[in-house]
């Protein structure tokens, strides 16, 4: 899959928007990502969940896990494409843990998917329930990395590597335009 196209698709789904955004960071940019947008296609959720599995380079994984919600359409579209299940994590209590019958096969090895790495956060959690069971997170994918330098523990691919801007409001060149800013869908404004 080539940069330009994921690109386009990105923007014609209205995953990746243009404009004048308030984070849920309290920061202000002129770009917004919300992969849902991206992954409400099918079609188009499979073929990025090919486009990861065919990049990856390491064992086969024996599953894999996602955090929900992000990570869900993504992660079962990885799935597929390996040939394995799919579970995911999700918060009970604010922590991380496996529910509804799910368990870890001591010595399993997985694969962390998710639909964007911002800080990471979330992806260590879940391999800290990898690892509460005896199993073994051997990668991490995503489609969009937008974690500027930052890497994580295992070896991790993304379809897209987005460098955001970021401004304090008392810096951001758009507010000083007079542009209005608009709060998107997010943890604080669902
Ligand atoms: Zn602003």
């Amino acid at each position: 899959m080539e940069d330009a196209e994921l690109k386009e698709y990105l923007s014609s789904s209205g995953a990746f928007l243009e404009g004048h955004f308030l984070l849920s960071s309290g920061l202000h940019s002129p770009n917004y990502v919300q992969c849902a947008q991206a992954l409400k296609n099918p079609a188009w959720a499979e073929k990025m969940g090919a486009a990861l599995a065919a990049g990856w380079k390491g064992p086969r994984p024996d599953l894999i896990l996602s955090p929900a919600m992000g990570g869900l359409f993504i992660g079962h579209e990885v799935a597929r494409a390996f040939g394995v299940d799919f579970i995911f994590t999700e918060r009970e209590n604010n922590i991380m843990t496996l529910r509804r019958g799910f368990s870890l096969k001591k010595g399993s090895r997985l694969i962390i998917v998710e639909d964007v790495f911002t800080t990471g956060k979330s992806t260590l959690e879940t391999a800290a329930v990898v690892s509460s069971f005896g199993a073994e997170t051997i990668g991490a994918m995503s489609v969009i990395n937008r974690m500027g330098g930052k890497t994580l523990p295992f070896p991790s691919s993304s379809l897209l590597k987005l460098d955001l801007t970021a401004y304090q409001p008392a810096d951001c060149p758009l507010c000083k335009a007079g542009v209005p800013v608009v709060k998107p869908g997010s943890r604080k404004f669902p």
